[in-house]
Parts: structure tokens; sequence; C-alpha cells
């Protein structure tokens, strides 16, 4: 028996590693198809800066294809009009499947977006598999709706798939998000067209040919890799998707909205990006805030929407509360993702790498201080690495403060009291996520209710689970993911009315 995933060393990843050989062709119609054109591009993985396989470079005549063979499915409705007993328990084999594929799956997410494989393992390949299980579930039991009406009407309320559900999504959490909007859409009968981002396509691509293994009836779901401008845009312009659901940045969020208007008006769900304050008051439990706030924006590198990226602290807190998270941050392993004792690991490619350096930079010559890290790291990998950072004296006004930098890198301001701490963050234009860290449970709920942001965390950060849904105010877009509210998003309502004499 092989050793299991948690306990082997990097040499035994090494070794399997050399075994899966990613396939890069589109998925349509339940098989694996070049690109029309024959186009492809090279997936290089941050670990090294290699090129690992070449992929499909989809452009509008094979998202044609995909929205086509979507559309047909949905038509003739192998996988709409199924008992929901059995596409429950088609999904619930996908979930199965998922987690029997652990090992590659896991494998290709580390290599094609650097994270370590521990976290792939336990954390985006086991949510992958849990949330397909959780949608799974709904499927008989969800019921419809009959309106109160006069005793010779009857009026159903009934709730319909939309038809073909494009699913646009970024790289920092390939199989996760890309399985939050796939598990709903599937769940309610949709049939589903998702665009990987370009730098992490590989993931996705398994994932199609996994769930057309588990019984989802080809053309169902699909996936087209390729670019933003190309792919992307060709599926959010085509008049024959109903709905787009998206995460990615803010900016290419306006586009969908765009995209939409030009297009069918179809329907747009936007999740787009953050800049999570953490508001910590003097009385709170420091050494608890430290591993919530350095963990908060060090794992996953710092690339992940609701990281925990503006430290607002109390004056009289911030030598202690910086000294408690330089402890937790040295204990925090940055390292080759394929070593198990790797706990941080590569930004997504080079160009993003020089713009977290970049935004470094700019904090630097605003006027803050590198209070820790702040280096590119690892170089002679050839990945693209850097360490984890803490920028003190961050006033209000800077880059640092206000834009996304999605890297490792804490901005630090200071506040003198409560009112102080609330306005300063909530002036963003980012609504995502927020946390507050006090032993005042009246100014915990005071200031909870007041932080504008979809999730706000009380002495504590990151605790979420399907149960909960996802998603922001403001900027950060709007609708959610997990949760049964997601489910709403896939669906449209129909009144069926009968009168009877
Ligand atoms: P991005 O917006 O550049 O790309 C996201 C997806 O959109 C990719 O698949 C990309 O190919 C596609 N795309 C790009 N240009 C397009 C165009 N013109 N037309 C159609 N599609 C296009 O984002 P990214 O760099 O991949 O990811 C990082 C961003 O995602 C950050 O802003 C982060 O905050 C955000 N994000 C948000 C959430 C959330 O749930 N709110 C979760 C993860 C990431």
């Amino acid at each position: 028996m092989s050793t299991p995933a948690l306990q082997r060393d990097r040499g035994t990843w090494e070794r399997l590693s050399a075994t899966v050989r990613p396939e890069g062709r589109a998925f349509i119609a339940g098989r694996p198809v070049a690109a029309r054109d024959g186009g492809v591009f090279d997936d290089v993985s941050p670990i090294d800066g290699k090129v690992l396989c070449q992929v499909a470079r989809c452009r509008a005549a094979d998202v044609d294809a995909a929205v086509a063979a979507a559309r047909t499915s949905f038509e003739t409705g192998p996988w709409r009009r199924m008992e929901p007993k059995e596409r429950k328990r088609i999904l619930r084999r996908f979930a199965e499947l998922i987690r029997a594929d652990v090992d590659t799956l896991a494998l290709l997410e580390t290599r094609d977006v650097g994270k370590p494989i521990v976290n792939s393992v336990s954390v985006d390949v086991a949510n992958c598999a849990d949330c397909i299980e959780y949608y799974a579930e709904f499927a008989d039991k969800l019921y419809d709706e009959v309106a109160p009406t006069g005793p010779n009407d009857l009026a159903l309320v009934r709730r319909e798939p939309l038809g073909v559900v494009g699913a646009i999504v970024p790289w920092n959490y390939p199989l996760i998000i890309s399985t939050w909007k796939v598990g709903p859409a599937l769940l309610t009968g949709n049939s589903v067209v998702l665009k990987p981002a370009e730098q992490s396509p590989l993931s996705a691509i398994r994932l199609g040919e996994l769930a057309c293994e588990a019984g989802v009836p080809p053309g169902t779901f699909n996936v087209v890799p390729g670019f933003g401008e190309e792919a992307g845009k060709a599926l959010a312009l085509h008049p024959e998707v109903d709905l787009i659901t998206f995460t990615g940045s803010t900016e290419v969020g306006r586009l969908m909205l765009r995209y939409a208007a030009e297009s069918n008006l179809k329907r747009v769900a936007l999740e787009c990006g953050g800049k999570t304050p953490q508001v910590v008051f003097a009385d709170a439990d420091l050494e608890a805030a430290a591993y919530g706030i350095a963990w908060g924006i060090y794992y996953n590198s710092g690339e992940t929407c609701h990281a925990g990226s503006r430290l607002i602290v109390q004056e009289s807190a911030k030598d202690a509360l910086l000294a408690a998270i330089r402890r937790v941050t040295a204990t925090i392993t940055l390292g080759h993702p394929l070593d198990p004792a790797t706990q941080m690991g590569a930004l997504i490619d080079r160009p993003h790498m020089q713009r977290v350096l970049g935004f470094i930079d700019s904090g630097v010559a605003d006027g803050a201080r590198i209070a820790l890290g702040g280096k590119r790291a690892l170089e002679e990998s050839g990945g693209f690495y850097v360490e984890a950072t803490v920028l003190d004296g961050v006033r209000p006004d800077m880059k640092v403060a206000r834009e996304e930098i999605f890297g490792p890198v804490l901005a630090v301001m200071t506040v003198r009291g409560e009112s102080e701490a609330v306005r300063l963050a909530n002036d963003t234009p980012y609504g995502l996520a927020a946390a507050v860290w006090t032993a005042d449970m009246n100014v915990a709920h005071r200031v909870s209710s007041a932080l504008r942001g979809g999730t706000v965390w009380v002495n504590s950060f990151d605790r979420s689970s399907m149960a909960t849904p996802f998603g922001g105010f403001k900027l950060s877009g709007s609708g959610r993911d997990r949760s049964p509210h997601a489910i709403d998003k896939y669906c449209d309502l129909k009144t069926i009315w009968t009168a009877y004499r």
C-alpha cells in the first residue's frame, strides 16, 4: 500500500509527480479535444519557472463548440430531466472520484500554482470534494412552492435551471472556486462551460474528466482553457450563455457586466477583490490575534481574495502585536511546494511577483518601513517566491493601503479608538471581509455590525464552512458562493397557474 498523502516526504512526492502527465486539451462534449486551430500555450510552473506542459489555447470557435454541446445537453435533457435521486447519486460519485484522485489533483494544483502540497491535499482537494458532496445532497431535498390562492386555482412556483452557465475563475484556488460554481449549477440541472485562468488550467480539465467518469452526461460539463481576452471574453459575450458566474479581479468583473449588456443581458454574479481589515483593540488576546493575522495574510502566499491585508491596531498595542506577529511568522516555512514541511510556496508567475515587489517598493517610497521580509526569496530555484512582509507606518492614503496587493504583504496602520478604527476599516472600495479582535463583547458587537463586509470574524480569522455564504459588498461583488443561498443564482422561478371549475 502507498504511504498516506500527508505522510510522504519530498522525494516521494517528486517521484509521484514525475508519473503524472497533465492533460492540456479542452474537455468538450465528454472528450478531450485540441483547439480547433491547433493553438497551444505554455503552462509554466511557478515552482521553478519551467514549462509544465502545453495547453489548448481555446478561442471563440472552441467556446462555440463547448456552448453548443452544453446547450444540446440542456435542451435534450439527460441531466435536467434526470430523477433528483439519480442526479444526487452521480454527484456523490463525482465527489468520491475527486477524493480517490487526490494525488493527481493535488500535484496538478501544486505544480500549476505553486501552493504547498500539504495544502493542496488537505484544503484544496478536500474542500472541492466536500463542496460537490454538499450540493449533491440538496438534489432530492429541495421542495418548490404552492402559492396561497383561492380554492379554484393552483399556483405552483417552481425553481427551474437557467440553461447554460459560463463559469470564469481565477488562479488562486482553482479547484475550490470552480466547484463553488459547478456544484450548485449542476445540482439544479444546468449545463456548464468552465473557463479556468490561463495560469492554472490543469485541475479544471481533470475535473471535467472525473465528472464524466462519474456519470454526468457528455456535454453537461465542459472545460475551455485559454486566455481571458480570447476564451473568457467569447464565453461572456456568448448569446447562448444564460449566466456568467465570475470570480476574479474587480476590473475584469466590470467587463463581465459590459459583455452582458452588449450581448443577451445574461445574468452576472461577481466575486471580486478585497482589502480586508484586521481591527485589533488593545484589550484583545494579542497572541491569538497575531496567529490569526499572520496566517490570514501569509496563507497561500497572500493570494487570497479575503486575505487580511490591512492591520488596523490601537496605538498602545502595536509594538507588542508586531512582536507577536514576527514570532508566529518565524514558524511559517517558506520553501519548495513539494516539500511537506513547506507552508508558504510560490507566487503565481513572474509578472505577479514583480507586481508584489513593486508594491513593497511603493510603500517604502511613500514613507512606510519594512518591519519584516520585503525581498524576493529562493531565487536560485528559478521560481517566484517573496518573503512574508510587514510594512509598518502605513498611512491610509498610500497605495499599499488602498489597492489589492494579492501577495504576502501586511500594511500596518494605527488608530486611537473605536470610531476611528471603524472609519478606517470601512475606508475602502472593497467589502469582502473584515475581522475584529477585542475582549469586550460590546465592542465586538458594535464593530462587527458597523464593518461593511460579506463576512466579519470576531476573535478569529478565516473560519468557514460550506454552510456559510461567501461573497462581498461594494466592489467585492454581488451574489454569494457556498451555502444554500448560492443555489438561487442558478435557478429561475416559474409560476404555473391552473384554474379549476
Ligand atoms: P482576473 O480578473 O485577471 O482573471 C479571472 C478570470 O477572468 C481568469 O479566468 C481570466 O482568464 C478571465 N479574464 C481576464 N480577462 C478577461 C476578459 N477580458 N474577458 C473575460 N474573461 C477574462 O483575476 P486573477 O488575476 O485570475 O485572480 C485574482 C483576482 O481574483 C483578485 O482580484 C482576487 O481578489 C480575485 N478573487 C476573488 C475571490 C472572491 O471570491 N471574491 C476569490 C478569489 C480571487
